[in-house]
């Protein structure tokens, strides 16, 4: 039995990078050290916040929600509001919303589940048959992250958050960073830092405190609190999404060569902090003449989306057509990605 580095007790896990082994009470020490020294490291919460939580009711979002009501004990006047976007995909989603229901009555934390049927008008199943039948380019998951996104963005400007909190991980950092290498979108690299905000209004910051923590421990955090089942719950559409390839890639690598995903993490926040003396690409953002939503055309991907699979409403049609009135060009960014 390996014991703990620390006591005597036995180890629930060991850093291969470090070779420390930890206890579940010294585990549980050490992630919250880690996610409470990001967010004093990029600035990320002030007193007086209020915190929209991205929730899946999965391990990565529970163990942010449960690690930031803790924090809510130690900065003044935090506030936080958990929303589960529910894309609508059967067999999936309904699995883990109990997850933040169940935690969110237990503990007094406010919570919204926000649909895709309610906000963009149809499920994403539906979405995926309407875009099939259009004969779109589109996969389930392209839909599916710009839609979430903008179903964030929406439900954080009605409730006047001040801060957006996703559970992304060092993982997922990893993953996008490389994604978008191999699609040659160095625009999209330069803003996968670990904070984004901005003095606009409409633009309202966005946080991912576990930047800095790989996957495996967001997940020992959450099972060692109780927070989900360990089951195994995939979305049927997983096989359509490129980011599953990466991530065996990534794993491998680092399983041959620990300390990888730490290196890749440490290469992109290099890029990041070039691109913000020299400025590598001119990303702007403005306010989508549709939705309002961050964006960085006129109008967002998420609307330009509903116009083509039919889903605008008649308002926003009329606003449409008054933008291609002026900007021609846009008519041609409705059938490209
Ligand atoms: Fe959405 Fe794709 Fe993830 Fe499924 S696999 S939840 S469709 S991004
Ligand atoms: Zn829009």
């Amino acid at each position: 039995m390996v014991k703990c580095s620390y006591c005597d007790k036995p180890a629930v896990y060991i850093n291969k990078v470090s070779n420390i082994a930890y206890c579940r009470q010294h585990f549980i020490e050490y992630f919250e050290h880690k996610a409470r020294k990001t967010i004093r490291k990029y600035n990320m919460i002030k007193p007086g916040d209020l915190i929209l939580i991205g929730v899946s009711g999965g391990k990565d979002s529970m163990a942010l929600l449960h690690f930031l009501l803790k924090l809510t004990k130690k900065i003044p006047r935090l506030e936080l509001t958990a929303v589960l976007v529910d894309e609508g995909i059967r067999g999936y989603r309904e699995k883990t919303v109990p997850n933040l229901v169940n935690y969110a009555q237990k503990h007094g934390v406010k919570y919204i589940i926000a649909g895709f049927r309610e906000y963009i008008g149809a499920s994403l199943d539906e979405i995926v048959e309407k875009s099939f039948a259009k004969n779109l380019p589109y996969m389930p998951c392209s839909y599916c992250g710009v839609f979430r996104r903008y179903v964030l963005n929406k439900v954080a400007r009605e409730i006047s958050a001040t801060v957006i909190a996703t559970a992304h991980n060092m993982d997922d950092v990893v993953q996008t960073y490389l994604m978008n290498l191999v699609t040659n979108s160095i625009d999209r690299v330069v803003s996968l830092g670990p904070v984004r905000s901005s003095n606009e209004e409409f633009l309202i910051k966005r946080i991912k405190p576990f930047y800095e923590i790989p996957e495996k421990e967001t997940a020992l955090y959450a099972l060692l609190n109780g927070l989900v089942q360990p089951e195994f719950n995939q979305c049927p559409y997983v096989k359509y999404n490129v980011r599953f390839t990466i991530r065996k890639l990534v794993n491998e690598l680092e399983d041959k060569y620990p300390g990888s995903k730490y290196g890749l993490l440490g290469s992109l926040l290099e890029l990041i902090r070039i691109h913000s003396k020299v400025k590598l690409v001119d990303k702007k953002f403005m306010k989508c003449a549709i939705c309002g939503n961050p964006s960085s055309h006129l109008v967002c991907r998420a609307c330009l989306f509903r116009a083509q699979l039919g889903l605008l409403r008649e308002e926003e049609k009329s606003m449409l057509e008054d933008v291609l009135r002026e900007h021609p060009e846009i008519s041609r960014m409705l059938y490209k990605s």
